[in-house]
């Protein structure tokens, strides 16, 4: 039994089987054994791609991280995402990579025959046919349209909302914001650094970039505490006519 710790150590994929950049970590080949079973963990950055190669045996992909691309000749570019697996036939024409926009690691399992004839390596992958005309990777650089629901959240009773004020707010490292209440709800959003938040009788937590909040009106805010590297974050405050954002400190 051998157990490899991480971080594995990666070499760079061969040149003439990768447009662009990809890293091979070799978890199993044969030759220490009876085994013909040979694994790799390939991770392709953004835009990477094989050539277009077919496998004597077949082989298997499994996506570990990110999302990629795979294209049986003469079929539509498919996009595959983390838990997806591939299962190529024996002697079929393919490649595999990443997006455009995203870095991609798959295992790559096949079986090598007793005379060790490998892969067939053909041409490359033109960028006409990585980008494909009937696949959801859009032209050129363009990123792909993401949405994600980060907090869906009721107010305690219906309000109006004349305006929005939308600030950047930076407290420095280690400074608490102090035991607060607001005159109307508070939506935020971390950019940078961290600050333990903690709505007054309710469990603390740490926000980190991209994580959002609400700081409910009229409701005692017991921290909003900076940490090491302080925080910058964006504050959506939401105001009636003639209303203007205040601020209460009191005594705990
Ligand atoms: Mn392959």
């Amino acid at each position: 039994m051998r157990i490899s710790r991480t971080p594995a150590t990666s070499v760079a994929a061969p040149p003439e089987w990768i447009t662009g950049e990809a890293r091979v970590d070799a978890i199993a080949a044969p030759g220490e054994g009876p085994s013909r079973t040979r694994i790799d963990s390939v991770h392709f950055a953004a835009g990477a791609r094989t050539v277009w190669h077919r496998h004597p045996l077949g082989q298997v992909l499994i996506v570990t991280e990110g999302t990629g691309l795979v294209q049986h000749r003469g079929e539509p570019v498919e996009t595959i995402r983390t838990g997806d697996r591939v299962h190529i036939a024996p002697g079929e024409w393919h490649w595999h990579g990443a997006t455009p926009t995203a870095s991609m690691t798959h295992l790559a399992i096949e079986e090598i025959p007793d005379d060790d004839a490998g892969p067939e390596a053909g041409a490359p992958v033109t960028d006409v046919e990585y980008r494909g005309d009937d696949h959801t990777v859009p032209a050129g650089d363009t990123a792909p349209i993401v949405r994600s629901v980060l907090l869906d959240q009721s107010l305690a009773a219906p309000r109006a909302t004349y305006r929005v004020e939308i600030r950047r707010i930076t407290i420095a490292p280690r400074q608490p914001a102090g035991l607060h209440v607001h005159n109307c709800p508070v939506f935020g959003s971390i950019e940078t650094g961290s600050v333990i938040y903690q709505i007054d009788g309710e469990p603390e937590s740490v926000l980190g970039p991209g994580d959002v909040f609400h700081e409910p009106q009229g409701v005692r805010i017991a921290r909003f505490d900076a940490q090491e590297e302080g925080v910058t974050f964006l504050g959506y405050f939401l105001l009636d006519a003639g209303e203007a954002p205040e601020l209460e400190f009191p005594q705990a």
